[in-house]
């Protein structure tokens, strides 16, 4: 706890006198880019990742990066996503798997969510069709355990693109063509991020010039 507490004293004396400015003019009101929705993992830091400033991202946080359907009695993650899209207006909606995913992990391999049962019962959200892969995975014998949670996390992120959809805030947003909804990958060992592109069904490095050094790769292995 002295770390945390340690870090506010930091915080008070260097940074926040540094960025005076932009915390006045935050006080009063917040017009976020984004609406950012991602796993707990203390490892996955989306403002660090994207340099953003306080107020940029709206964020919503939990197990999985899940999306519960909206007829979910009090969810705080359609709650969020209402406030988002009618409220604050967010122009994109990015949802954020990441590499060693622990709730992945757990669809996998049941035995380590015998002690808990309310993370069992929160990973139905994954829904049907991640239910229905993590079946096929663990049977893939010729599959690394790696190999299969990449999978199972990457197929978790397009449902829960989809998921997004059952909000009706969200659908009516699509609709008029004023948000765009974005599947992200993120790999905590390299720092990179790969994109879910759409058009050909497969996640692609987020930037143009790590598009090109994977390819360059490529040749090379080949
Ligand atoms: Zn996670």
């Amino acid at each position: 706890m002295q770390q945390l507490i340690d870090g506010y004293v930091r915080f008070r004396s260097d940074v926040f006198p540094q960025h005076s400015k932009l915390f006045e003019r935050l006080a009063t009101g917040q017009q976020p880019q984004a609406l950012f929705i991602c796993c707990s993992d203390s490892r996955v830091m989306p403002e660090m990742v994207t340099q953003s400033d306080p107020g940029t991202l709206f964020t919503c946080r939990n197990a999985g990066n899940l999306i519960p359907p909206p007829t979910e009695a009090a969810s705080g993650v359609a709650a969020t996503i209402e406030y988002a899209m009618r409220v604050l207006k967010v122009g994109d909606i990015v949802i954020c798997g990441h590499s060693d995913c622990g709730a992945m992990k757990g669809m996998l391999e049941h035995e380590r969510l015998e002690s808990l049962p309310v993370v069992q019962a929160w990973l139905q959200h994954a829904g049907p069709s991640s239910k229905w892969l993590t079946r096929l995975l663990r049977d893939a014998m010729s599959m690394t355990f790696d190999q299969k949670l990449r999978l199972l996390t990457e197929a978790n992120v397009i449902t829960q693109m989809h998921n997004l959809k059952m909000h009706s805030s969200v659908d009516a947003a699509l609709k008029s063509n004023s948000v765009r909804v974005h599947g992200w990958m993120y790999d905590i060992g390299s720092g990179g991020i790969q994109q879910f592109d759409m058009e050909h069904g497969c996640f692609r490095p987020l930037l143009a010039e790590e598009q090109i050094g994977e390819e360059m790769q490529e040749l090379k292995i080949a």
